[in-house]
């Protein structure tokens, strides 16, 4: 389940949000193979639930009768004790109001619990991974490319998550380490919130040939920005799709995408998007992949027709306001 930095990052910042937090820090060095680091602000853990957020398929998130019906990132109770036996593990943790401590795991073996320091909110220390699985270890790419990775999954989850504050350091050589990447809170409806959070995670540029996409279509709804085909790429870089707030990699969406600019886009050019599918959880399976990146929805036909028709109408309105702009 854990296959490289990045989605261990994924599974520790998903927590993170579970956990209602409003800043997030994540830091990593050398491509987090010897460190990856997720500390936030939300409701920490308490003392006595330490051990057990370690144990195999303990989760607090779910009671286990309504796997279908997933509200929260988290479900299966399995990054933490995953983390635990492929790296050095170490939570500290702090519920609002009671005292700090924190539980290390190493080698698989739990430490006892232990008072430590630390503001309200969770901090999740993962050193050396796959340093006992060598086979592993080998496996992953060069420092550049997995830090590469961590910082597009946490862009992706900025993006998702525009409310919510983000800073990334790579903290590589030691210390606090520098600035990768970071989005401040962003204020406003859904619509503000997520234009601000795109131009500073796609670039202004982006943000300002963008236009909203906000359609409905048999209790399926997009929402997101669009590029407009004047701003459309050589290389499929500018893609997001996201459905009920997870970051997807999805051929039928992909697809719908490049369905709805066929007719205004060249064959070579590809359009820039960042897509919003959200649905009651029944009508979606989020199980397909163990990373949770793919998903199956109950009607796929609804799904595509729902993007290639609300990017299209989109579309269309923003040509249409753009002549009556220059005809008036
Ligand atoms: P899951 O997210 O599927 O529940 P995890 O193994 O990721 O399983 O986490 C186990 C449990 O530990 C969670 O259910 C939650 O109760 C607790 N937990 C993990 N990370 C955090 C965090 N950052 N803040 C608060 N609680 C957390
Ligand atoms: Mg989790």
């Amino acid at each position: 389940m854990v296959e490289r930095p990045a989605s261990a990052v994924k599974e520790l910042v998903e927590n993170a949000l579970d956990a209602g937090a409003s800043r997030i820090e994540v830091t990593v060095a050398d491509g987090g193979k010897t460190l990856i680091r997720v500390r936030d602000d939300g409701c920490g853990i308490p003392a006595d639930a330490l051990p057990l957020a370690l144990a195999r398929h303990a989760t607090s998130k779910i009671d286990g009768s309504d796997l279908l019906n997933i509200h929260t990132f988290g479900f299966r109770g399995e990054a933490l004790p995953s983390l635990g036996a492929v790296g050095r593990l170490r939570i500290t943790s702090r519920v609002a109001g009671e005292a700090a401590t924190e539980i290390a795991v190493n080698g698989g073996r739990m430490e006892p619990v232990r008072p430590a320091a630390l503001s309200p909110g969770t901090q999740v220390e993962l050193r050396d991974l796959f340093y006992a699985t060598p086979a592993r270890l080998k496996f992953l790419r060069t420092d550049r490319a997995e830090a590469q990775a961590v910082t597009d999954i946490v862009k992706r989850l900025a993006m998702a998550e525009p409310h919510v504050g983000f800073t990334l350091r790579d903290a590589t050589g030691g210390g606090e380490g520098r600035v990768v990447f970071r989005a401040d809170p962003e204020s406003g409806d859904m619509f503000d919130a997520l234009h601000g959070r795109l131009a500073t995670v796609l670039g202004r540029e982006f943000a300002d040939n963008a236009i909203p996409v906000d359609a409905e279509r048999e209790g399926l709804r997009m929402t997101g920005y669009a590029a407009l085909p004047t701003y459309s790429r050589g290389a499929a870089v500018a893609q997001f799709l996201f459905v009920n707030g997870r970051p997807v990699r999805d051929k039928l969406l992909t697809g719908a995408l490049r369905a709805a600019y066929m007719d205004v886009l060249s064959r070579d050019r590809h359009p820039a998007a960042a897509i919003f599918v959200s649905c009651d959880p029944v009508l979606v399976d989020v199980n397909v992949h163990p990373a949770k990146s793919e998903v199956r929805f109950r009607d796929p036909g609804t799904a595509r027709g729902l993007v290639v028709t609300g990017l299209r109408h989109a579309l269309a309105g923003a040509g249409h306001r753009a002549s009556t702009t220059v005809a008036g």
